[in-house]
């Protein structure tokens, strides 16, 4: 069975959700005596496309053009469905990132796929092909058959570990097959948080709520943040009062994560808030409330006043890192 994944790349360099999805496509391909290609829309080096290969793509179809350097959920899901068919690709792995929920529907509907998004394990094939995805915000899961001969599957960021499993390098160069008309919409700007470890891809995220009571004390969950390399991240109320930018709101109405430590400073617990970051793999609540909601989702809770405990965190997280 050929499987195509859609490597996803920022300014030529790929996201960690490219690695995962190829390492997803070549355990099915393993699994199922399949070959791996690599689908990369936009400019991107030989050197860097050639990473993909670490993780069992076989062959990489690079399609270079200018005017797919930014994401185009249309044109991308174009030339996707164009590899996908001239590489006679029987499944086609996506991951579900912000791009990836936009491009793997429309994708489905090109190819007349069935589709399962938020793909949270690997197929079972021992009865049909059977996915488990994530739904109600994560709150239970759907095990769903794919009847269709192809398959559209977008699985879940941070859920899959990147696995190397090295190929030998094959580079194709691709022509887009699309003209000047495909492309009805045109980014005239794009401004990028910069100098910050995005939140989708952070490994620890430290965020707080209301109950650190102003933007005046985000000193505190800057500061740990940057003694563990974390991002930060913050509740909804805070990024309605401006005290935080929207992008930093997890949650249901925010961005979802996954990291592996969510650390949660005066954050009640809400469901709402829960839904974007319960799925982290080891969560620690601070609050002074004992009967704060967040506890139960906890896998450590400190009881207590944050202004008293964060600076006694910060300073043992920077005396840790220093020793
Ligand atoms: C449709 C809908 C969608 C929503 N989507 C989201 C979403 O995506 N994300 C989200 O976050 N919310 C969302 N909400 C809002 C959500 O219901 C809660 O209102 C919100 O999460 C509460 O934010 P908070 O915990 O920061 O504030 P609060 O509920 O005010 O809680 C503050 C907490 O801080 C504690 N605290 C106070 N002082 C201290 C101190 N000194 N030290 C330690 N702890 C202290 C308090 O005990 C309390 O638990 C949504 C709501 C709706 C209706």
């Amino acid at each position: 069975m050929n499987i195509l994944v859609f490597a996803e790349q920022i300014d030529g360099s790929f996201k960690k959700s490219a690695f995962e999805a190829v390492s997803y496509a070549s355990q099915i391909a393993q699994a199922h005596s399949g070959n791996v290609t690599a689908v990369v829309p936009g400019n991107v080096a030989d050197d860097k496309l050639a990473e993909l290969a670490n993780f069992g793509a076989s062959k990489i179809v690079s399609i270079k053009h200018d005017k797919l350097n930014g994401f185009n959920a249309e044109t991308y899901a174009k030339v996707i469905c164009n590899t996908a068919t001239s590489e006679n690709s029987g499944i086609v792995v996506i991951s579900n990132t912000y791009s990836g929920k936009s491009v793997a529907p429309r994708v489905a509907a090109r190819l007349k796929a069935g589709i399962a998004s938020g793909v949270i394990s690997m197929p079972n094939t021992s009865n049909g092909f059977v996915v488990r995805r994530g739904v109600f915000s994560g709150k239970a899961f759907a095990d769903v058959n794919l009847t269709t001969d192809v398959k559209v599957l977008a699985i879940t960021p941070n859920t899959f570990n990147t696995i190397e499993n090295k190929q030998a390098v094959n580079i194709i160069n691709a022509e887009s097959g699309l003209a000047d008309t495909d492309f009805t919409t045109q980014s005239v700007e794009i401004n990028r948080v910069t100098g910050k470890i995005p939140l989708t891809e952070a490994e620890i995220v430290v965020s707080g709520g209301r109950g650190l009571k102003g933007p005046e004390n985000w000193h505190l969950v800057e500061d740990l943040a940057t003694a563990l390399g974390a991002a930060t991240a913050c509740s909804k109320p805070v990024s309605d009062m401006h005290w935080r930018p929207h992008s930093e709101h997890v949650g249901q109405t925010g961005i979802t994560i996954k990291p592996n430590l969510y650390f949660a400073i005066g954050i009640s617990g809400a469901i709402q808030h829960l839904a974007g970051v319960s799925s982290s793999k080891v969560i620690v609540a601070i609050n002074k409330d004992p009967e704060a909601p967040f506890f139960k989702a906890a896998d450590y809770g400190i009881v207590g006043d944050a202004f008293e405990i964060m600076p006694k965190i910060i300073e043992a997280a920077k005396a840790f890192k220093n020793s």
